[in-house]
């Protein structure tokens, strides 16, 4: 029997590496002759399969496993001794933004919440493997202490804090509107998705010095919103307006404040959230015609991150496959 089970875990572990390489040899079938990457097929644009997973999903149960840029990713050397913390960094945009900082030479603290632990042990993996310094902290940032407190064991691990990135957020889709929009859930939306913020910024504020960046994770439907998202996309909305009020008020101080707002990007939040006819055609509506991938939205975080981007402040940049903001 626990020969059976061992070969039965054989088997998907082969069946894993085997989706995986799909992905990444998509992503290897590129450029051609003249340098350029047609950007509707370097990723898969057919139909998802239909899935779901419980909240808050999980890498490992994904089909494709989304790309994070692990076999792609090339560091240059752009963010050497910075100290960076990531809020909900174990799993999608995150885990990519996460490698790419580390493998430009940046220390790397991440959030999340403690059922995670499995993704959160393979972006430890993925941090070390570039000889950065790791540091996982579980907790729910609906807490006010908790946030308070990440930010201390930062500062207190890594001696500082040159950049907070407030990525973690939630969402869960409501098939009627608001008829079966809770308050429950219409307040862990808020909490999760702007008063963690505020409690991050304010606590990271006196440990940040001329030169940091603060770098939200805006979406484009604080711009366009869905009436199946309304609690989630009011809030992307307030997001969006603290990135400016923020870069307003700490201009003076040299610290920009900037966000990104992704369209749709295939990573754990999704599945969980979304009606299974949403995931089968999840990114095709876009002009680009597919869903994008975290790897393809890292390098807009290091842009922010450094010092290439000293006159950005106050910006929202989409990375949307081709959905306009405005
Ligand atoms: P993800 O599920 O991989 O990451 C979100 C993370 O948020 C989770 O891993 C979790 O650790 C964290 N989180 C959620 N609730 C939390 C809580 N109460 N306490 C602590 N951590 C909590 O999904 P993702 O798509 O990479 O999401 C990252 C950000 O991108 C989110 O802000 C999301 O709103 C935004 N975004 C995603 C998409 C998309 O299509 N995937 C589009 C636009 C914006
Ligand atoms: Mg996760």
């Amino acid at each position: 029997m626990a020969e059976e089970t061992r070969n039965e875990d054989t088997e998907q572990t082969d069946l894993d590496e085997d989706i995986a390489m799909a992905l990444v040899n998509h992503v290897i079938n590129t450029p051609d002759d003249s340098g350029e990457t047609d950007p509707r097929t370097k990723y898969p644009s057919e139909k998802f399969e239909p899935q779901t997973q419980d909240y808050p999903g999980w890498t490992e149960a994904m089909n494709p496993r989304p790309d994070h840029g692990e076999q792609s990713y090339v560091g240059h050397h752009r963010m050497m001794g910075m100290r960076t913390l990531i809020t909900g960094g174990d799993s999608g945009i995150g885990r990519a933004v996460a490698i790419a900082y580390a493998r430009e030479g940046a220390d790397v603290a991440f959030t999340y919440l403690p059922e995670e632990e499995q993704d959160a042990e393979q972006t430890v993996q993925l941090i070390e493997d570039a000889g950065s310094r790791a540091l996982a902290l579980p907790g729910d940032l609906q807490d006010e202490e908790f946030c308070q407190e990440v930010i201390a064991q930062t500062v207190a691990e890594f001696d500082g804090l040159n950049v907070l990135v407030n990525n973690a957020g939630f969402q869960m889709a409501t098939s009627e509107g608001i008829e079966d929009l809770t308050s429950e859930q219409f307040d862990r939306t808020f909490k999760t998705n702007v008063y963690a913020l505020f409690w991050l910024t304010k606590a990271a504020l006196p440990h940040m010095k001329p030169g940091a960046a603060i770098i939200n994770t805006s979406s484009i439907q604080g711009y366009h919103p869905s009436p199946s998202l309304i609690d989630y996309a009011a809030t992307k909305a307030a997001i969006n307006s603290m990135t400016f009020s923020l870069a307003e008020s700490l201009g003076p101080k040299g610290i920009r404040v900037n966000a990104v707002a992704p369209g749709p990007v295939w990573t754990p939040l999704q599945p969980p959230t979304q009606p299974a006819e949403k995931i089968e055609r999840f990114g095709q509506d876009t002009p680009l015609g597919r869903a994008g991938q975290p790897a393809e939205l890292a390098a807009t975080y290091v842009l922010l991150a450094t010092e290439e981007s000293s006159y950005i402040s106050g910006s929202v940049i989409g990375v949307t496959g081709g959905k306009h903001l405005a």
